[in-house]
């Protein structure tokens, strides 16, 4: 068994027994493998292993495995900060959006998302600790931009993402957590249908299936380090 497959397997049984362990249903939580900074070979690898939802943060990183990979079926997910001159490539190429944070580049992404393409599928950023240079809206903005991202035709909004603080406090990030799910709650409360909380990552998504993700992203658990790899989430965003 390669190490890929390996990993793989583990972190499945990681989210079965979360999920368990918090009363839920595995089904009800979703994986996507993190593969930003790995080659198409990687991910090939792991969609042998069944795996079909996977995560870049780079638009020009990502289409070019998109591209060496149609045919296999896979989702794939843009997780990373997205700018106005890059919405085209994810439009076209991506199925879903986890960081939208703003109303401008949702409605690029509407008008450039191709007319015979499912709508793409988008979760709201949510910057929950208000941290300076973190990319998502804070708390207060999200009703707003739901409310303009739910009118666009070519976007399906279906929930909230957060990446929460750098840190191992795990009652901190259950907080934060919790509060992802209960802002997702009140706009459900007012009328939406959200059914995705896209949170949790190789050091906490546990602890996020407890709170209720429904879409854990996670790397390094499934392809290793990206220790020598530029700009990954961790040295980007969580510093
Ligand atoms: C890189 C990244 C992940 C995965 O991080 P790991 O710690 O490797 O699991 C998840 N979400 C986002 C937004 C990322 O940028």
């Amino acid at each position: 068994m390669t190490t890929i497959s390996a990993n793989l397997q583990a972190v499945r049984a990681r989210v079965s027994a979360a999920a368990h362990a918090a009363g839920r249903d595995a089904a009800a939580v979703g994986l996507v493998a993190v593969s930003k900074t790995w080659p198409a070979a990687a991910v090939a690898e792991a969609a042998a292993c069944g795996q079909r939802a996977f995560g870049e943060n780079y638009a020009q990183e990502g289409v070019q495995k998109v591209r060496e990979l149609t045919g296999l079926g896979l989702e794939w997910h843009f997780i990373g900060p997205l700018q106005s001159n890059k919405t085209q490539l994810v439009a076209e190429h991506f199925d879903w959006v986890h960081g939208l944070e703003r109303e401008k580049i949702a409605a690029r992404l509407s008008a450039q998302r191709p007319a015979g393409l499912a709508p793409l599928q988008v979760c709201i950023q949510v910057n929950l600790g208000l941290e300076a240079g973190k990319s998502g809206v804070a708390p207060a903005d999200v009703q707003a931009l739901a409310r303009a991202v739910a009118k666009l035709p070519g976007l399906r909004l279906r929930g909230l993402m957060c990446i929460p603080e750098a840190t191992d406090n795990t009652e901190l990030l259950a907080r934060r957590f919790g509060e992802l799910a209960a802002l997702r709650n009140a706009l459900n409360a007012e009328g939406y249908a959200l059914d995705t909380l896209s949170m949790g990552m190789s050091q906490d998504f546990e602890l996020a299936i407890a709170c209720g993700a429904t879409l854990v992203r996670v790397g390094s658990a499934i392809f290793g380090s990206r220790a020598r790899s530029p700009g990954s989430a961790r040295e980007k965003d969580r510093t």
